[in-house]
């Protein structure tokens, strides 16, 4: 199977999730969101095309991450192939967060006609879901653009039919994280 890509993925990221992240570029969106910082990813026939077994290999020789990050783009339009690397990462020990263009409850719809959304859900931590509104434009939110974006709990989401947000996590990691400088 294969992935259309934007870039050769990126490794040691601090700002696309929590920890030292491995970044996986999606090429091809069709959300056209105004100030988007990243237009060259719209493109569906733009990028490369790049082997998922092979992108897998790459990810198990990465070191000391603390997850993975799919981003573009945006990866729901390339949801088999997500699929098996998130699947991947999983089996890994490597958390997923993923970016898209798409609202939840959006995706909840779409995967009526496709299943394997839900799959994918199923296989991802965090999603931080909808589109980039430049009116909305925020420095302050944490890892991500505009305050329309949600960072939503998959699982907890999943399990209780509606959406669970995942800020209290955040929070309880930058605790853990001022608490560990404390002892560094
Ligand atoms: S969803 Fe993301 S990549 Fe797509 S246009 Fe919006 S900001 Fe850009």
């Amino acid at each position: 199977m294969k992935i259309r890509l934007a870039s050769e993925i990126l490794t040691d990221s601090i700002v696309d999730g929590p920890g030292i992240r491995t970044v996986i570029w999606t090429q091809g969106c069709g959300h056209n969101c105004l100030g988007c910082h990243n237009p060259i990813t719209h493109d569906f026939n733009g990028g490369f095309l790049k082997d998922v077994d092979e992108l897998k290999e790459e990810l198990a020789a990465i070191k000391l991450q603390d997850g993975v990050t799919l981003s573009g783009g945006d990866p729901m339009y390339q949801v088999d192939a997500c699929l098996e690397i998130a699947k991947f990462c999983q089996e890994n020990n490597l958390n997923v967060w993923c970016y898209t263009g798409f609202t939840y409850e959006e995706l909840m719809n779409m995967s009526k006609k496709n299943n394997k959304i839900i799959e994918l859900l199923n296989c991802i931590d965090v999603l931080v879901d909808g589109e980039f509104v430049l009116k909305e434009k925020t420095l302050n939110a944490k890892f991500r653009g505009s305050k329309n974006q949600r960072l939503i709990d998959v699982a907890s989401s999943l399990k209780q039919n509606q959406v669970v947000l995942y800020e209290e996590k955040i929070k309880q990691f930058d605790k853990y994280k001022k608490n560990k400088a404390l002892f560094i």
